[in-house]
């Protein structure tokens, strides 16, 4: 036999190559700009498979990738192997310890209505079909990060197999730093194959959508601007400004409208919840308005992302507040009537989210009040293209109030550079995280992701 088909016997998944039946559809995941074309594929369905594929790549000089739903994926890797995990779908809850174990391709509408029996939450994020490990690996800003932090600081072991093939339980006790740089470093230091995480004891929520129409669209977004400078904790919310085109595929309430969403999820009293969201509502009539006492279990709705996969380039800045300026800036450029056709989205951060975790992890930027960002819908293809002005032109208008940094999890597609990537965390973790890889990952291996480089020796 040779190596691959030693590789093919050993591994229980499926090992694919380019020109046999499911490539394609192995390897192309939510985000359709861009995907991987490696010159490998195993389907894993265990750690064993895993250790199995970075033992090969390893033997032979491969560079390796992991797609679990393929929200999050850098555009355009090339070559290599790539580790699909979607079949890695182990999970179960211990109500007693409050806690989740959950395999590499769980999604996250699987944890939420598993934990959701026994009356409790993930800490999981606006859309439900996106893999909870990734996630939560690249820090995680969910429905109710403001009360609760970020994903990241609530996993209490990992299972991760390293460069060197082995499969590792990594706690703050048996590996502090590989325990610090896999939770917010993600996909730089291993293949992680499971995870224990915390679940909080929330099972009802105060939360939904506010949709208002094109004239009260950016009113919407200088209202919520005021309003959510002096939300409690318990407040996580969020607006987006979304064009709608005039076509049938558009649902008739937003058809050709420019429409403002606010999404809400407040995690205590519902009465206090309608008395703060009151001011909101007061901006006048709804197209549709969802807020009210749910359980969590129906999360999802709130922020009511697409599911269908599609082909999509973003970008954002973090602010330290958002300012009537820096509205009024991106309202200009792409609001209502703007010449630039955009989804503008502000996630309010702050809160829990800026609190120091019990254990410490590489999560950049705690300080950062709000993540805003441009979002535009691209032709699926191999290569994303040229980037449209509207994203420049963003970069460019926001300067003035951007801190700099950005969130590892809102990086997709081709703004998933290096440069980026780096700007993701605080100068000095990201030293200490370039002198981990080159501990665990010498030969960069794991690169085909957002990636870090080994530090000099
Ligand atoms: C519609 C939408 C809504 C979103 N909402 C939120 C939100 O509310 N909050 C938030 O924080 N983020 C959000 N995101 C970002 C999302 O959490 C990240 O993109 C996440 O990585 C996607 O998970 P995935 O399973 O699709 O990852 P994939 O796209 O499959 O993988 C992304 C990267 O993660 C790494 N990776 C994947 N699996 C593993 C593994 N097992 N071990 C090591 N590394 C791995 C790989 O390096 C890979 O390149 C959203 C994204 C989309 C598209």
């Amino acid at each position: 036999m040779n190596d691959f088909e030693t590789l093919a016997a050993r591994v229980d998944g499926t090992v694919i190559r380019p020109g046999d039946d499911g490539y394609d559809g192995e390897r192309v995941g939510y985000q359709l700009a861009g995907p991987h074309r490696p010159e490998l594929i195993v389907a894993a369905v265990s750690a064993s498979d895993v250790r199995a594929a970075v033992e090969y790549a390893g033997a032979h000089g491969l560079p390796v990738a992991v797609q679990a739903t393929g929200h999050g994926m850098p555009a355009d890797a090339t070559g290599g192997l790539l580790i699909s995990t979607r079949r890695m779908t182990g999970l179960s809850v211990d109500a007693g310890s409050r806690t989740a174990w959950v395999e590499a391709g769980v999604r996250w509408a699987e944890v939420v209505q598993e934990a959701a029996r026994h009356g409790l939450a993930p800490l999981n994020g606006s859309y439900p079909g996106v893999g909870a490990v990734s996630y939560t690996l690249g820090g995680g800003v969910g429905l109710l990060a403001r009360r609760y932090g970020n994903a990241a600081d609530r996993v209490r072991r990992v299972e991760v197999v390293t460069a060197d093939a082995a499969l590792r339980t990594v706690t703050p006790d048996t590996d502090p730093d590989l325990f610090w740089a896999l939770r917010g470093g993600r996909g730089n230091f291993g293949v992680v194959t499971g995870m224990e995480i915390e679940l909080v004891p929330v099972d009802t929520i105060y939360g939904g959508g506010l949709y208002f129409d094109t004239d009260l669209a950016a009113e919407a977004l200088r209202t919520f601007r005021e309003w959510s400078a002096g939300v409690p904790d318990e407040m996580t919310s969020s607006i987006a400004l979304m064009p709608f085109p005039d076509v049938p595929q558009i649902p008739e309430v937003f058809r050709g409208r420019h429409v403002a969403h606010i999404r809400i999820a407040y995690a205590g009293d519902p009465a206090e919840g309608e008395r703060l969201v009151a001011p909101l509502r007061a901006l006048g009539p709804r197209l549709i308005d969802t807020v009210e006492t749910m359980p969590y279990a129906k999360s999802a709705t709130i922020h009511n992302e697409p599911d269908q996969p599609m082909a999509y380039r973003s970008s954002h800045v973090l602010l330290n507040e958002l300012s009537a300026e820096s509205v009024q800036a991106v309202l200009d450029l792409t609001g209502p009537g703007a010449p630039e056709r955009a989804i503008v989205e502000v996630r309010h951060l702050g809160g829990a989210l800026a609190a120091a975790p019990a254990i410490p992890s590489a999560v950049g930027h705690r300080g950062a009040q709000y993540l805003i960002g441009v979002l535009t819908k691209l032709e699926p293809s191999e290569t994303p293209g040229a980037p449209e002005p509207v994203h420049g032109a963003f970069a460019d208008v926001m300067k003035p109030w951007a801190t700099g940094g950005r969130h590892l999890n809102f990086l997709f597609g081709d703004n998933a550079t290096e440069e980026q990537v780096r700007a993701a965390y605080e100068p000095e973790d990201y030293r200490r995280l370039a002198e981990l890889k080159a501990v665990y990952d010498p030969r960069d291996m794991f690169r085909l992701t957002h990636h870090i480089r080994p530090a000099a020796s």
